[in-house]
């Protein structure tokens, strides 16, 4: 089994919170092993849970609208959520919630070693960058452990209120041009220094 599958078994058994009584299935995230991007929702919502699957009710269709206007599909992309079990009525994630469900994304990152991370809404854009106003900051990309972040609205936002829509739409054109910029930062990276020899002599 590879490491990642070993977290989701890891996950599917998880009792860390009380998440874990009222969920039906977890939803660890999915997507290639070694997705050069990486989108950070929530949580779980009413058909995630049905399915163990993320993003696949109606902010998951408009995803993959956003995805298909960058000439982008979902399958090339790996889809995690910032909590992997769904909070009851959809709740807000509570403290304690974020905080058991932590070690897992920290985890997942590390496996799947993403060059850019699109977080998707408040949460998760709180995870990584601390406190800011959504409002202020979406669409801008910030440079954090080696990685690009770039924060924008949750799609579900869009479908709630126009005014969104627009935005996330214009943030995610911003996508190719930064997953283009962190191939060239890769490839001007300095190479590792050489392992030292150990001289017998
Ligand atoms: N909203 C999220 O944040 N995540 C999902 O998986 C679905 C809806």
């Amino acid at each position: 089994m590879s490491e990642l599958a070993d977290l989701y078994a890891e996950i599917a058994q998880c009792q860390r919170c009380d998440l874990a009584g009222s969920r039906k299935l977890t939803v660890p995230g999915e997507g290639p092993e070694d997705a050069a991007l990486m989108f950070i929702g929530e949580a779980p919502g009413y058909h995630e849970n049905q399915q163990g699957r993320p993003f696949v009710g109606a902010a998951g269709r408009f995803l993959e609208e956003l995805l298909a206007s960058i000439s982008m599909t979902r399958e090339q992309v790996y889809i995690a959520n910032v909590i992997k079990c769904r909070p009851p009525g959809n709740r807000d994630p509570q403290v304690d919630e974020l905080a058991a469900c932590k070690p897992y994304l920290v985890r997942q990152i590390e496996l799947i070693n993403p060059q850019l991370i699109v977080t998707l809404g408040r949460f998760s854009m709180t995870y990584f960058l601390g406190k800011q106003s959504i409002s202020r900051i979406h669409g801008q990309p910030r440079r954090k452990d080696g990685r690009l972040i770039l924060p924008i609205f949750h799609p579900a936002a869009a479908l709630h209120q126009a005014k969104y829509r627009s935005a996330i739409e214009q943030d995610f054109f911003k996508i190719p041009d930064l997953l283009a910029q962190t191939k060239t930062m890769e490839a001007t990276e300095p190479p590792p220094p050489e392992p030292q020899q150990l001289s017998l002599f």
